[in-house]
């Protein structure tokens, strides 16, 4: 086995070193610059409220794994997890609607969890006024992890296997040879390894830093409070041995950025409502240095005020008692508040494990031990992976700004189409002056400005503001979606398609380099277009791509993102060292990309070019030079909204004007320009699934309904593992029985045998009236079967529909 050394003996360097032991790689070398066993990082003193309902099934899956693997450890004198329950109240109306929102999560990803009311949650938790609360959400299989005795435990069970822990010894520099990392240099020597693997915490930057790897975490100040001793707390301190003497359920006030713990007779309690505290690092490092604990900063008692005076409102026992210590402690907060996993993209053997809160810590370690033992993750690491950032989301004003932001916002409802208010603009089209003029209003994505709808078309929108949905689902929505849809379907839709991220893989091996990681070989006529899945070793949908020959030694693929491209990267380099002559690059911000879709497209175009457009002589599935209005392009017969039209791909600096002369010229016809709303209906219309949130790395193209994209006389990565694979759940369409219910992702689905599965994506179709969604669910549901899905407190009547539900046929894309 290779040699392995991870940086930092935090709880998640200490859960990765037991996870690789437990698969058998014992050569494993943990190393810490604070001193064993508490190492006075943020694992040090974490107060280890550990609660699994999570907006994110990855997330809560890691902190279900957390708990089950906690509650099995123990030292010689503690029990690791103390399984006293979680309770989250509601002061607030909205609050109470967001616990039964998370009570769907809890549903969808199998944790148990029920609403209560304000009497219950005065009976879970003795020191609560119920008056102050209209209810709460009861977990019981939430409670206090000891995250010191989880370490020292994980730490004797890897010594035991032979793995090495070293404290008060720094790593300084990352050895690395031929694209690999060779060694670790530090205070005192140097350990050769294979393997490295950071698990630094709050110091991740700066190992980062080491090896060229932008690490966008920002260490922040957060309060945490012990008070005096609270009277009458007696009959509820668990004096049992482990049982860290709490009985009550941690609980979570998150109207007011609050959340408490039992430590006896006393109470710990945790504030999010302060300032943000970014720690300025060379400062630290200097102020710090030699000490235990450098993640604890000086208690600023001002901060703590209004935490205080709602906090003896709520539990009103605490009047009579006082803050008896209290400091700022130090962890890490990123951009998007998770984690930040995986793979250097550009040097082999280096990884990392950062920003992991306690409650994820155990999951992670798996996850990670599973990942680098056997190349591929056990659970959908998208939303974690290290590499989903692009270079603008990386740089440290823009990580600053947001990681500020997510402090800010931890316990805030958040509404998933919610667009944050800082750092915009960062990234837009050429097209983007275009959009300002017909009132877009936009979503980020990556950085990138797109329009999510424009005002200019809000006359087309019929029925009112208030025609559909809830106050809820209203929110960042507007009927005037749906008109852009029905008018791409009826005429024709212009959508800016720019921000999707593109590169080009050129070179004299660029077929022979891509034919063994797509579905089906690239290696077809020039102006061929494939739509092709990457697989990963066990035969999930690692990503779908579209790919394009656009000559005999380059291809022009339209990936899912900054992963992507890191993963083709990095197979290239590796290629080039072994002989191939290929290169990736991308292209995103080069060129502008318009979609022009619908049954006027045609029309439309044909008049501004010399090139023959029509169905016959560009074939759906194929691309052509041509100039359209002037302006050299590359068309392309595909459609992501199942119209004909084209993505029409031209130089950036030509793509306003290009714009400009086509919206000029389907002024008559009329067409259009439409948003990722509009886009949205269209493509579940159709049955086409988005990568990352209809399938992930965890699902065969089997179960996602994408078989069709499998060439049955190719060889490629993944092939044998998916042959082999059984079928264990599909996605389905599912289409709402009545025409008033709407769904926005991520509800639980049942069957008259209780839970089944999730809803993916999900759209008000303007074309049936009614709303169709994806659901995950079991393998032998069929077409006509009900099944209900939950939205808030109420549950809707669906029914498993056919995968297509416009132009199963595609009479409408192929023209
Ligand atoms: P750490 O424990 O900080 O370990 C990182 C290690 O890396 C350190 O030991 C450090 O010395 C070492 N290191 C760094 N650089 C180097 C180097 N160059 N060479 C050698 N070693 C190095 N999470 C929850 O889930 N629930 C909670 O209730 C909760 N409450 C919290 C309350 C407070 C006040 C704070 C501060 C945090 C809280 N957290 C909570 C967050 C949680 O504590 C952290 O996310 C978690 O402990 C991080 O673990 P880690 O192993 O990544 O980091």
């Amino acid at each position: 086995n290779p040699h392995v050394v991870i940086i930092g003996a935090g709880i998640v360097g200490t859960s990765l070193a037991d996870e690789l032991a437990l698969r058998g790689w014992t050569d494993v070398t943990v190393v810490d610059r604070g001193p064993l066993p508490a190492t006075g990082g943020s694992s040090s003193h974490a107060p280890g409220l550990v609660f699994a309902t999570n907006a994110c099934e990855t997330l809560s899956g890691f902190a279900q794994y957390t708990i089950d693997k906690l509650v099995s450890l123990s030292t010689p004198d503690r029990l690791c997890f103390n399984q006293v329950g979680g309770l989250e109240v509601a002061a607030t109306a909205a609050r109470m609607d967001d616990l039964h929102r998370k009570a769907g999560w809890a549903r969808s990803w199998g944790v148990s969890a029920e609403v209560v009311d304000a009497d219950r949650c005065a009976q879970l938790h003795p020191l609560l006024d119920p008056s102050r609360v209209l209810g709460g959400l009861h977990t019981p299989d939430d409670g206090l992890a000891d995250a010191q005795a989880t370490v020292d435990a994980q730490r004797a069970r890897a010594t035991a296997a032979g793995v090495r822990f070293r404290g008060d010894e720094q790593v300084l520099a990352i050895e690395t040879g031929g694209g690999r990392v060779t060694g670790v240099r530090t205070a005192r020597e140097t350990l050769p390894a294979d393997i490295v693997v950071s698990c630094a915490g709050f110091w991740g930057v700066e190992v980062g830093a080491m090896v060229d790897l932008a690490v966008p975490l920002v260490a922040m100040g957060h309060q945490y409070v012990t008070t005096g001793a609270v009277e009458n707390m007696g009959g509820y301190v668990d004096e049992r041995p482990g049982k860290a003497a709490a009985a009550m359920p941690i609980l979570r006030h998150q109207d007011s950025d609050l959340y408490y713990r039992q430590h006896g007779d006393r109470i710990g309690i945790g504030y999010y409502g302060h300032r943000a505290m970014p720690v300025a690092m060379d400062e630290l490092y200097r102020d710090t240095a030699g000490q235990p604990m450098p993640s604890m900063l000086p208690f600023t008692p001002e901060d703590f005020d209004p935490a205080w005076t709602e906090s003896t409102r709520l539990l009103p026992a605490l009047a009579k008692t006082h803050v008896a210590e209290g400091f700022n402690g130090i962890f890490s907060f990123t951009p998007d508040g998770s984690p930040l996993l995986g793979a250097h993209p550009g040097l082999d053997g280096f990884w990392i494990a950062e920003a992991v809160w306690v409650t994820q810590s155990a999951g992670v370690g798996r996850t990670m031990a599973e990942w680098i033992t056997t190349g591929t993750p056990d659970v959908d690491v998208s939303g974690c992976d290290i590499a989903r950032f692009s270079a603008l989301e990386v740089e440290r004003d823009h990580v600053d700004v947001l990681s500020a932001r997510a402090f800010d916002e931890v316990y805030d409802i958040s509404h998933p189409r919610e667009q944050r208010t800082v750092a915009r603009d960062r990234q837009t089209s050429p097209m983007h002056a275009g959009h300002l003029r017909r009132g877009a209003q936009f979503v980020t994505s990556h950085g990138w400005e797109r329009p999510a709808w424009f005002e200019a078309n809000d006359p087309l929108a019929s029925g009112g503001r208030d025609a559909l949905g809830d106050e809820w689902f209203r929110r960042w929505w507007s009927p005037t979606v749906l008109a852009e849809a029905a008018a791409t379907r009826t005429a024709m839709g212009l959508y800016d398609m720019t921000s999707l991220m593109r590169v080009e893989v050129t070179g004299a091996d660029a077929a022979r380099f891509l034919a063994p990681l797509l579905t089906r070989d690239p290696d077809r006529p020039i102006g061929t277009v494939l739509y092709a899945l990457i697989l990963d070793d066990t035969g999930g949908i690692r990503s779908d791509v579209t790919v394009a020959r656009t000559a005999a030694d380059r291809f022009q693929i339209g990936v899912n993102g900054p992963v992507d491209i890191a993963w083709l990267t990095a197979h290239a380099r590796r290629a080039r060292a072994g002989g191939m002559s290929v290169s990736v690059r991308e292209t995103t911000t080069e060129t502008s990309c318009l979609g022009v879709w619908g049954p006027r497209a045609e029309s439309v175009i044909a008049p501004l070019t010399t090139t023959a457009v029509d169905a016959t002589s560009l074939p759906f599935y194929r691309c052509a030079p041509a100039t359209v209005a002037g302006v050299e392009v590359l068309l392309m017969r595909v459609s992501y909204v199942g119209e004909f039209g084209w993505e029409i791909y031209a130089d950036a600096a030509d793509g306003a004007e290009l714009a400009d002369r086509i919206t000029e010229a389907a002024q008559p016809v009329g067409a259009v320009w439409a948003g990722r709303g509009a886009l949205d209906c269209l493509r579940i219309e159709k049955g086409f699934r988005s990568w990352g949130t209809d399938m992930s790395a965890v699902d065969s193209p089997d179960e996602a309904g994408l078989a069709f994209a499998v060439a049955k006389n190719h060889e490629f990565v993944g092939r044998a593992a998916m042959l082999e694979r059984p079928v264990r759940r599909r996605l389905h369409t599912v289409i709402a029985d009545d025409p008033a219910t709407v769904l926005m992702g991520s509800e639980p689905v049942s069957t008259a045998d209780g839970p089944v599965g999730h809803i993916t994506s999900a759209a008000f179709s303007p074309t049936i009236g009614r709303t169709i969604a994806y659901a995950w669910g079991p393998a032998d549901l069929r077409t006509g079967d009900q099944v209900g899905v939950d939205w808030f407190d109420t549950t809707a009547s669906f029914t498993v529909s056919p995968t297509t539900t416009v132009d199963p046929e595609n009479a409408r894309i192929k023209g």
